[in-house]
This record gives structure tokens, C-alpha cells and sequence, in this order.
């Protein structure tokens, strides 16, 4: 019998695939959560086309998956549960446990090292969540992450069955908790503390930095709790808040040709754990920001009389001054995943509006070196208004 699933693991993996996209897919148009920002048509298809793309190099990257990486371990007597005298349905559960944890680590290390947050960004780059977010990854994240599923699965010498129901249950609790369903509040409750749901995981897709680095678990939601990236509810609400990231946020960047090629594109961003954003921009390098990036967002420190004052103001500036910014800072809210730079006349108050930004979240402040007498130097046009 195990032997018979065993050589139709393909074919268990599509069918399972297949009816559990159709099961969520249908559940979603019957019960949705949130409203769709844009149509299945612009999404589906290239959010299934790059799940063919990968599959197909997935088959010629590892002619050997992770199944048959089991079973020659096992053959062998490689791997600490080979070693072992465990009954076998221990040795299985014991096996689906653990591979679940490493997945969550791994999860977590593409958030932090910032190299790969550039692969997995791909999959925060959706802005819409539903099941087809939920298999939607870059090739290169695939081809890693199999490579580290082979090495893990080896050295634990992971009964073949074990994996298998790993892959299935993984495949299956992805496309779950990225379903865009809507399940009561009081089941959800009791729910999430054995599977992890849609509504823990849609606050891991929030553009908020602070709630994209949160909820990494994909089948178990326990590793959440007990590694303290655990959080409840999305501070703007389910339906209140922003999918997707600060960057890539036009309709266009949806399509397959973009997604293959988004890691290669564009700054690092303010979301890899690893990554210190620069505190410091100068003139030059803010100026080239603004000509590429309209969303830049800059705000001008001193007092209303000093910012239409001889020095003016850079255009598009909004003026908040210093000792007024801990009573507004509240009004940014909605710019707290966008890149900020904070102008004064030198850059001693902008210095210090900076660092109260931070404590409060912004998480991509930067200080325009030498203010606005740097920006006069340079010759740039300025508003007196
Ligand atoms: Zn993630
Ligand atoms: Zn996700």
C-alpha cells in the first residue's frame, strides 16, 4: 500500500492540488472576507502560470524530490530516525513536526537575510490574498527551499510517508490560509490553535513592517507562539488593511514577466529584518529618489515662517514642525511603509525627528544631510509658498 502511494506521488500531489484549489476557490466566492481590489482575471493566471514554471523546474532541478530523497535515506540507515528504534507512527508524526519547524525558520530567514527577502518578497508583492497567493513564489525561493528540504529530510532520516503527508498537508494549509473565506471570529479562535488560518496569515501580508514580520508559520501556528512572532489581529482590521508591500504596487507588476524579474529590481526596502536602512540621504541621492519615486515621502521640520521663509522648502514638502510632531505623528499612519525623508534648515531638528519617527514604527527614515542649505548649494528649485 505505501509502496503503491509512494510511486504515485506526483499524481497525489496534483489531485490534492487540484481539489483543494477548487474547495477554497469555490468557498471564497461564496463567502468572501475582504473585497477584491482587482479581478481573478488580471491574477489567476499568472499566479497559476508561475506554479507550472516552477514545477517544471522543480523536475529538473531535483530529478530525485524529497519523497524519493526519504527513500533511499531509508535505505541506507541514513538519518537519526533510521537510527532509531521508534514505532513507526511515532517516527512520523515526530518527522511532519519537525520539517514543519524548519519550514517556519526558513520562512523567517528569508524575511531576515536581506538577499533572500528579495526572492520572497515576490509573494508579499500580491495585492490582493487569496488561495492562488498561496502558491505563488519565485523559482529561485522553490529551488532553495528544496535544496534545504532534501538536506533536512536526510540527516533526519524522514520516513518516505512522513514527507509525502508533509508536502500534501503544506501545499494544502498554504492555499487554506491564504484563502480569502471568511470564518466567524469565535471558530477562527478555537481553529487557530491547531492549523494556522486566514485571518493570522493575512496580517503576515500587511504592508505595515512591524505585521509583515510576524505570523511565519504556514501548517502549525504553535512555532509563532512560542518564538514571540505571534500577533492577534492586523492593527487597520481585516477589511481596513493594506495587502502587500510598500513597493511594486501598480497593476502591471501582477503579471508573470514582472514577478520573475522582481527580485532584481528596486531597492532592498524597509521590511528585511537584517537590513539597516541608511540613516543619512544627501542631496544628490535624495534627488534621484524623487525623480524615479513620486511616493517619496519628505517632510520639513521647521517652524511655518522658517519653511516659507528666504530658504523655502523642497516642492512637495509637508511642513511639521518639530514640537507639533509628537501630537501629528498620527496622521502619517498611513505612510508608516513608506520611504520618508526629514528636512530642517541644517539637519539637527530633522536628526531628532527622525529618531522619534522610528520609535513609533516608521521604519525607513532617513535624514537629508546638510537640510535645506545643501539643497540651496546644489541649485534646485524650491517653493517660498
Ligand atoms: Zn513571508
Ligand atoms: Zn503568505
Amino acid at each position: 500500500m505505501v509502496d503503491l502511494i509512494l510511486a504515485n506521488e506526483p499524481l497525489i500531489r496534483m489531485a490534492c492540488f487540484g481539489a483543494i484549489l477548487l474547495t477554497i476557490g469555490v468557498w471564497e466566492a461564496a463567502a468572501p472576507c475582504r473585497t477584491r481590489a482587482f479581478s481573478r482575471w488580471q491574477r489567476w493566471p499568472n499566479n497559476l502560470g508561475i506554479v507550472v514554471f516552477n514545477s517544471v523546474i522543480a523536475r529538473f532541478a531535483f530529478p530525485v524530490a524529497a519523497v524519493g530523497t526519504a527513500a533511499i535515506a531509508q535505505q541506507n540507515g541514513w538519518g537519526l530516525l533510521n537510527t532509531t528504534d521508534l514505532p513507526p507512527l511515532v517516527a512520523i508524526v515526530l518527522a511532519v513536526i519537525i520539517l514543519d519547524f524548519v519550514v517556519y525558520l526558513q520562512h523567517m530567514m528569508f524575511h531576515a537575510v536581506p538577499a533572500l527577502w528579495r526572492l520572497h518578497r515576490m509573494h508579499h508583492t500580491d495585492l490582493d490574498f487569496d488561495v492562488t497567493t498561496g502558491a505563488r513564489f519565485h523559482p529561485i525561493e522553490i529551488v532553495l527551499s528544496m535544496g534545504l528540504k532534501l538536506v533536512v529530510v536526510s540527516a533526519l532520516g524522514a520516513p518516505p510517508v512522513a514527507v509525502l503527508i508533509f508536502e500534501v498537508l503544506l501545499n494544502g494549509t498554504s492555499m487554506f490560509n491564504h484563502g480569502n473565506i471568511h470564518i466567524a471570529p469565535a471558530i477562527d479562535r478555537v481553529l487557530r490553535w491547531i492549523v494556522v488560518t486566514p485571518d493570522m496569515h493575512r496580517i503576515h501580508h500587511s504592508d505595515l513592517p512591524h505585521e509583515t514580520n510576524s505570523n511565519f508559520g504556514f501548517s502549525l501556528p504553535w512555532w509563532d507562539r512560542l518564538c514571540g512572532t505571534y500577533r492577534d489581529q492586523p492593527e487597520r482590521g481585516h477589511r481596513g488593511m493594506t495587502i502587500g508591500i510598500g513597493q511594486f504596487r501598480d497593476g502591471r507588476e501582477l503579471w508573470l514577466d514582472r514577478l520573475l524579474v522582481q527580485p532584481f529590481r528596486g531597492d532592498i526596502g524597509p521590511y528585511a529584518l537584517g537590513h539597516k536602512p541608511e540613516q543619512w540621504i544627501d542631496v544628490p541621492e535624495l534627488q534621484a529618489k524623487l525623480a524615479q519615486n513620486s511616493d517619496e515621502v519628505l517632510i520639513d521640520v521647521r517652524g511655518p515662517d522658517e519653511y516659507v521663509g528666504e530658504l523655502g522648502h523642497i516642492p512637495g514638502a509637508r511642513n511639521i514642525p518639530l514640537d507639533e510632531l509628537p501630537n501629528r505623528i498620527n496622521d502619517l499612519a498611513t505612510e508608516q511603509a513608506k520611504s520618508i525623508t526629514m528636512i530642517c534648515k541644517t539637519d539637527k531638528r530633522s536628526a531628532a525627528a527622525a529618531e522619534l519617527m522610528r520609535q513609533q514604527n516608521f521604519s525607513d527614515v532617513r535624514v537629508l544631510k546638510g537640510g535645506m542649505e545643501a539643497w540651496i548649494r546644489h541649485d534646485l528649485p524650491v517653493d517660498r509658498q
